[in-house]
């Protein structure tokens, strides 16, 4: 066999413990192994009726859903070009990562941006926010753009808060929320919290393949489309609800609506969504507690400082200063076959990310934060030995 791919351990499984894309189910990933059917066969068009009534069920919303073959950036995409305008201000409030490059994008598509900027550990003040939105009185701000869950600082943003400000305020913006790294591991409400567009892709907390993702969108919203004028074919959501399927302009995905009927079973049947947080949060606190005693001895530490905001679904762990975060990924790779997240942007190097979103349970933590302790005593990295222990007080 040739190969490029260096050697790996060759026995056992791979620990996958990235945030995204997330491990798949072995009924799901057997589930999207279905033969092609046309997507305008009547029994796929009630596989995909119930998946979509599904998915309104998990984003908690009655009002429109419009899906997309391509993964959640495609969704950022549509969820701008359908609402706004060029030249039309919107405001971005700074998570990190994934925030600024919703913000890059709608730079590139033409909108004018603003953003309430946040120191990344601690996480954006919402009173700078109310503050934004008072001095705006010429509600020059057409929308407020926020990620529930920044996946790259491991730090979750509390939307009813965003949307009080808005609120308290009388401002009349579009909210639209990113729940990519929400969906489905956290408590997330669309209709309750008054979002009028929302983002959400297939291969984080649903537990698919990468390729789908979707918007829902309020009536408000829908009201703000018909006025939109930023070009837009492919995501157009007028097109799309004159198609059959209200949905997609082009070929359907069908093996991913054969998951996803299988993964929204999982969730809501086999486990029950608000287990599912449940799970999560357990799953989290484990992570927290082995991060938090191994930053003892110049160990690495929990990268988010505000423990209101921790991220059920993601931890990222900053590295001690002049330890490399790659080198002990590649040691946790390379000999162990643990697979974790990698630092983005300007966190390159300098953090790590664990994943527990999706499907994980507590063996799959234990084994994952029992090879990070051992990939850091392999590298030489400090820490205070003893983690796992930590996690298991945590879990008992
Ligand atoms: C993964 C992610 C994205 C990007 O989605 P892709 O599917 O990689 O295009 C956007 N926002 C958040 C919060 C994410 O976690």
């Amino acid at each position: 066999m040739s190969t490029t791919e260096p050697a790996r351990k060759p026995r056992g499984r791979q620990f996958f413990a990235n945030p995204g894309p997330t491990n798949i189910p072995d009924s799901v990933l057997l589930a999207t192994a279905h033969q092609t059917v046309d997507f305008n066969d009547p029994n796929f068009i009630a596989v995909y009726e119930a998946c979509v009534a599904g998915l309104k069920r998990v984003l908690k919303t009655q009002q429109e859903i419009f899906l997309y073959t391509g993964s959640g950036h495609a969704a950022w995409e549509a969820s701008l070009v359908n609402l706004l305008s060029p030249g039309d201000r919107i405001l971005i409030l700074e998570s990190g990562y994934f925030s600024l490059s919703w913000a890059a994008m709608a730079q590139d598509l033409g909108l004018a941006v603003q953003s309430v900027a946040a120191d990344w550990r601690r996480g954006v003040d919402l009173a700078a926010l109310r503050e934004a939105l008072a001095a705006d009185k010429g509600h020059g701000i057409k929308a407020v753009c926020v990620v529930h869950n920044e996946t790259a600082t491991g730090m979750m943003i509390p939307l009813p808060e965003v949307r009080a400000a808005l609120d308290a305020t009388g401002h009349p913006a579009l909210f639209l929320a990113d729940t990519i790294s929400s969906l489905g591991s956290l408590d997330f409400r669309m209709d309750e919290w008054g979002i009028d567009a929302c983002v959400g892709g297939s291969q984080k907390g649903l537990m698919l393949p990468t390729g789908m993702s979707f918007t829902g969108v309020s009536a408000k919203g829908m009201a703000a489309h018909a006025a939109s004028t930023l070009p837009k074919h492919y995501f157009n959501w007028t097109n799309m609800l004159k198609r059959p399927h209200r949905s997609f302009v082009g070929t359907i995905p069908v093996s991913l609506f054969y998951g996803l009927q299988e993964s929204l079973r999982l969730i809501e049947q086999e486990e029950g969504l608000e287990n599912v947080f449940a799970r999560h949060t357990r799953l989290a606190k484990a992570v927290r507690a082995a991060v938090q005693h191994w930053s003892g001895n110049n160990g690495p530490q929990l990268f988010c400082l505000n423990p209101a905001r921790y991220s059920d679904s993601v931890t990222a762990i900053l590295m001690p200063e002049g330890y490399d975060a790659d080198a002990l990924r590649a040691v946790a790779l390379q000999k162990f076959n643990l697979s974790l997240g990698g630092g983005l942007g300007p966190l390159g190097g300098k953090v790590f990310r664990i994943g527990h979103l999706g499907d994980l349970n507590e063996p799959m933590i234990l084994g994952t934060l029992a090879t990070v302790e051992l990939a850091m005593k392999t590298a030489g990295v400090p820490h205070t030995p003893g983690g796992v222990q930590a996690a298991i007080e945590a879990l008992a």
